[in-house]
């Protein structure tokens, strides 16, 4: 299930970092309890009232001009309007509208999009007053919130989740692989997409996507079907702003969301560079099946340690992200291309891989009986049984007395175990906990 994405758009200092922040905050401590991910958010992902989003911070995409405050807004606006599902329009109350605001309005407007207008540093009663004049803007009830105070959060997240559009996407059919090509402009990802396609064997199906503006492009190897799923660094659209980190990464994000399978791809003559982690750990939590193609291969010159050297470097950057395989290739020379969709079709199935329950406990209580649950202030976690509760990507459920008893360290090495026992090469796998009832 492709998750929403939500955009948060305003003036700076309007207070959008501090909502975003507000907004992802228990989700961040978790998250940065695992090593590996970077702690430098661009997007984050939240939950509220059973529903499950992304959400961005379009905060800080900068443009040298003289015209900066207003250019940069509006390049975020745009990007919003079209890589978002819903907007988070916010502004200051202690500043009142101003005619930035109009401006950004009359984009927003535009575009269809459910837009909420959060009208923020309304810190006491007495203020509440100034959210009326916010009416003007077209977009119905602003809703008055304190990002420093906390006030109005839980009220703005309702209106946010009561807008979110049912995703509607191509339906392709189970049988079809869909594959996302990300990675920072200049990686090779139209050249690879053209490799692929021009290979031999390849037929591509003239059906477009029929989604307002994905422009999919399926086709068919040795029996199998796949879908790529265009990214905006595909279509070379927007270049202009391509260039910042964060207005890359939300290119990605959609992307990431519809794909199966995500190819990461990092440019061999250059090496790995933060945006590659953050489009990377999106496709992790997202729980995508992820591919990190290194191209270029054709262009670096090698010896024999050469490409053990550029593993164990992908390996130290991405540490969380030990089950993706890596391809080296080169898009332009076609080298080692043939390698790319046989993996692609191996992580797919892992991704899609159920293991049946007898097949599953099995492994659960040799891997117990090895190493026992550690106690913990004179508790000792048990484990009665595991199940898998879905595919794409394998969850599994454990119940157990106590769930707080389960360690991060301890569901490491059960992971571990079921990964020696099943593969599940190319995909996150989930490990949940549940009192036994
Ligand atoms: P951004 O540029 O839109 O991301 O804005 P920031 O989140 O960085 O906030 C800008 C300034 O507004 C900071 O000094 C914040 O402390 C302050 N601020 C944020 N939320 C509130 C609020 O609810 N009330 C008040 N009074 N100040 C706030
Ligand atoms: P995109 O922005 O990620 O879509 O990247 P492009 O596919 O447009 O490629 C950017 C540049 O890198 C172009 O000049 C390509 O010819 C070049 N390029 C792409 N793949 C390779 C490759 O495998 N080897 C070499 N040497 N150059 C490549």
């Amino acid at each position: 299930m492709a998750r929403p994405i939500v955009a948060i758009v305003g003036r700076p200092n309007v207070g959008k970092s501090t909502i975003f922040n507000r907004i992802i905050g228990d989700r961040l401590a978790i998250v940065e309890d695992k090593p590996g991910i970077t702690r430098d958010r661009i997007y984050g992902t939240a939950e509220w009232n059973n529903i499950a989003f992304s959400i961005i911070d379009t905060g800080g995409i900068e443009i040298d001009d003289e015209d900066f405050i207003l250019k940069s807004i509006r390049a975020q606006a745009e990007l919003a309007i079209e890589e978002a599902d819903a907007i988070v329009f916010m502004v200051d109350a202690k500043a009142g509208l101003t005619p930035a605001d109009q401006e950004v309005a009359e984009l927003l407007f535009r575009s269809r999009k459910p837009v909420i207008v959060a009208v923020n540093k309304v810190d006491n009663i007495q203020r509440q007053e100034d959210v009326y004049e916010f009416y003007s803007l077209g977009f119905g009830t602003p809703i008055g919130i304190s990002g420093s105070h906390g006030l109005g959060i839980g009220d703005l997240l309702d209106t946010v989740v009561e807008n979110l559009p049912e995703k509607e996407d191509v339906d392709y059919g189970e049988d079809v692989i869909r594959v996302a090509l990300i990675g920072r402009p200049n990686v090779g990802k139209s050249s690879l997409v053209n490799a692929i396609l021009g290979e031999e064997r390849v037929i591509v199906s003239d059906v477009a996507g029929t989604t307002r503006d994905a422009i999919d492009t399926p086709f068919e190897k040795d029996g199998q079907k796949y879908v790529l799923i265009d990214t905006a660094g595909i279509r070379k659209r927007g270049k202009v702003y391509e260039t910042t980190e964060k207005y890359s990464v939300m290119r990605s994000m959609k992307a990431i969301e519809r794909a199966d399978v995500v190819l990461v791809l990092i440019n061999a003559e250059e090496g790995i560079i933060d945006q590659d982690k953050h489009v990377a750990g999106y496709a992790h939590e997202a729980g995508k099946a992820s591919i990190f193609v290194v191209n270029k291969w054709d262009a670096v010159e090698k010896d024999e340690k050469t490409m053990q050297n550029f593993t164990q470097t992908i390996r130290d950057h991405f540490l969380y992200m030990s089950y993706a395989p890596i391809v080296f290739l080169s898009a332009l020379t076609k080298q080692r291309l043939q390698k790319l969709l046989p993996v692609v079709n191996h992580v797919s199935e892992q991704h899609a891989l159920r293991i049946q329950t007898h097949v599953l406990n099995d492994v659960v209580l040799d891997a117990v009986a090895i190493n026992p649950p550690p106690s913990d202030k004179g508790k000792r976690l048990k484990i009665s049984y595991a199940t898998q509760v879905a595919v794409k990507p394998p969850t599994f459920v454990f119940f157990v007395n106590e769930p707080e008893l389960m360690h991060f360290s301890y569901e490491r090495y059960l992971e571990n175990k079921i990964r020696a026992a099943f593969d599940f090469e190319g995909t996150p796998v989930r490990l949940l906990s549940r009192r036994k009832s």
